[in-house]
Parts: C-alpha cells; structure tokens; sequence
C-alpha cells in the first residue's frame, strides 16, 4: 500500500554502537541466501499477472506460496479465508515452532495480493523474501516461535491483517514478541539504492512505542552487521502491522528508501526496480530475523555427549533445591533458565561458578526445562520438582 508524502516523517540517521553484535553463524547462514532462487521467484511471481482479491491470479499465487511451504518441510501451513465486498481470499500462516518460548511469537509478514499490476515490487519483494528466509531457517533451531504469513486483501485496506489481528490475536491472546513487516523492498531502478528505511511506531496507542523504537534500532543495527545497505529511521504507516499497533503489539518494519514510482501500476515489475539492492535487504532481514526470534546452532551428538557428562543436577526428583555441578572450569558465563511447561521461565540465573544450588521449594511440582545457554549453544535437560 504505502500512498504518503515523506513531507513530516521523522528521518533520523542511526549510528552502529548499540547492543547487538556480529553473529558468525547468523552470518554463515545469510551467507546461504541464493539470488537465484530469489530472482526466479520474483520472476515467477511477476508472471500471476494481476492478484487482487477475487482473480485466479491471486489464487495461484497463493496455491504456489503454500506449496512453496510443504515442499520445504514445513508442515504446519493454514489457509485463513475471509470474506468481504471484493470476494474471498485466504491469509497464509505457516508456524515454525520455538523451542524454548514455543508460546511466544515473532511474526514476520508480507503482503500477496496487489492491485492494478504484477506487484514485483510491492509486494512481490516481501512474499519472496519470506520464503527466501523460510527455507534457510527451515532447520535452524529458534527458541522463540516464527509465524510467517502472508496477507491477503492488504491493498484493500489491510483485510487480511485485520481479520487475522480480530479472529486469532485477540480471541487467542497470542504473546507477540514483535511484528515485522516487509512491504515493498525492490528499490526503484536507475536510481542508487543503499539504504533501507526501518520503520518504527509512532502513533496511538502510545504505551508501545518505546519498545517499537527499540526494536527498531536493533532491526537498524542489524541491517548494518548483514548486509552492505545504511539505515534510516521513519515512521510506521500505510500497511499490515497497523492492525496489530492497535492492538497494542510491538512493531517493526522494512520499506525502500527511493520509493516507486510506479507502484500500484502496470509497471510495477522487475525491470523497474533494483534487484541487487533486494538481495541486500533479504540478508539483513534474515540476520536481523535470526538475532530477533533467538537462532542458534544445533549442538552435534558429540557435543550433547559432552554436556550430559560434565553437568550435573540433583537431586532428581528435586525437594527443596536443585544443584548445577559441572564437572570442568567455566571458560565464559552460562546462562541458565528453569522453564515451565507454557514455555514461561521460572527462575533465570548467569552461572559463573563451577557449582551452585537453589532454592526450588517455591516452585509448584511439575516436570521443567532446565536450559543451558553457551554462546550459540543450547542444551536443555528435563527436571521433575517435587
Ligand atoms: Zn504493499
């Protein structure tokens, strides 16, 4: 969507010297984007012709996003359908689930549908980004849960976003970690392309909008470590997070900086827009997805061998306290959580020492997670208190 004057948006230039550090698995993984894949799926998408809500165009592209899924692996993929005065259509979730916050969700959407053209751009660029990063986090583990979905009905007045905020956010009291929007991120061509516009909440209700701007930064500070584009600040607007703004959830987004000129228009299709610029925004978004839904790497059967033998926690069951003995020095600090079954944490500590014990006796018996945090390592043992 996105039909607004730059005229009063808050630009601010961002300087990288915050938090977030360079994460050389996040990179190797960025490392693996295929601009070949990217190129034919924007090709491909160009060639459905026309998606606005109610066309065959737009169900075939929504028939060949799903299959997209399934033939990747991904077996959680729901068709939400909707009805309004243009015809039906159907929001596409697909849900890769945490596995430490497996409650808590970072949402990462895209638009589908588009009007008067082929939408190359706006908003092919988002729906091949997502599928792009699907496939490269397929197997990747992440301790909070994705859902990836792709709106319909988006140019209509954000349908899709709205029904999906009405009948499954709300009724379901979904806890969102943060919403991620990418809405037309193709550049225009002729034109030089280096920076992204982040996009950050600064409208009613205001309660949230400290955390959007936050994250925000973070997203900025990301683009920066993965791909080669700079980064400016701006204000949300015009597309599908708006809905969950209103509901209070925590917004961010990613928009081109030179904006089309031929958007919602015949022409909006590959030859007008920039695609190396593209390929740029898809690493940072994928880096910047990885750091924000807690990606790490899988530890090996050696290492899972190694862990088990050097730590050590008893009792088992435990009454009263549970002790953490690892059997060799700490090189670096441990990050342990204790971690109920909701995917709530309990109790958090930063190990440093060899040995420590605490108390469990406020703690209701149940069976937990103990979890391990080692730089990009995870390790993760069941405990029963008592
Ligand atoms: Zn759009």
């Amino acid at each position: 969507m996105k039909n607004l004057l730059i005229t009063g948006l808050l630009l601010l230039f961002v300087s990288l010297s915050k938090a977030q550090t360079f994460n050389t698995f996040y990179a190797e993984v960025v490392a693996n984007i295929s601009e070949s894949n990217l190129l034919s799926d924007l090709t491909t998408f160009e060639k459905f012709g026309v998606k606005t809500v109610g066309s065959p165009a737009l169900t075939h592209t929504e028939n060949w996003i799903s299959h997209r899924y399934e033939s990747m692996g991904y077996t959680d993929v729901v068709l939400q359908p909707f009805t309004y005065r243009k015809g039906s259509s159907n929001n596409i979730i697909v849900t890769k689930t945490g596995t430490i916050y497996p409650y808590t969700f970072l949402i990462i959407d895209a638009h589908y549908d588009t009007i008067n053209g082929p939408g190359t751009n706006d908003n092919g660029t988002g729906t091949v980004l997502l599928l792009e990063m699907a496939r490269l986090l397929k197997d990747v583990e992440t301790e909070y849960s994705i859902k990836f979905i792709h709106f319909s009905g988006e140019e209509d007045g954000l349908i899709g976003s709205k029904f999906y905020v009405k009948n499954t956010v709300v009724p379901e009291n979904m806890d969102i970690k943060l919403v991620f929007n990418i809405d037309e991120v193709g550049g225009v061509s002729g034109l030089t392309n280096d920076t992204v516009v982040c996009e950050q909440d600064l409208g009613a209700p205001t309660f949230n909008n400290a955390a959007s701007s936050a994250a925000t930064e973070s997203l900025a500070i990301l683009m920066g470590l993965y791909s080669t584009l700079n980064t400016q600040i701006s204000k949300t607007y015009g597309s599908d997070y708006m809905p969950f703004e209103n509901n209070g959830e925590i917004i961010t987004g990613l928009y081109e900086k030179n904006i089309s000129p031929v958007n919602h228009s015949a022409n909006d299709n590959l030859e007008n827009m920039d695609v190396g610029y593209f390929y740029e925004v898809v690493r940072g978004a994928i880096g910047a997805a990885m750091e924000f839904a807690v990606a790490y790497e899988t530890s090996s059967l050696v290492e899972q061998k190694y862990y088990e033998r050097i730590l050590k926690i008893y009792p088992d069951p435990s009454n009263s306290y549970l002790n953490i003995e690892f059997d060799e020095p700490l090189e670096d600090e441990v990050e342990f959580k204790l971690m109920d079954r909701l995917g709530k944490e309990i109790y958090t500590k930063t190990i440093s020492e060899q040995n420590f014990r605490f108390a469990t006796d406020f703690i209701a018996s149940d069976t937990y997670e103990a979890v391990f945090k080692m730089g990009n390592k995870r390790f993760v043992k069941t405990v029963v208190v008592e």
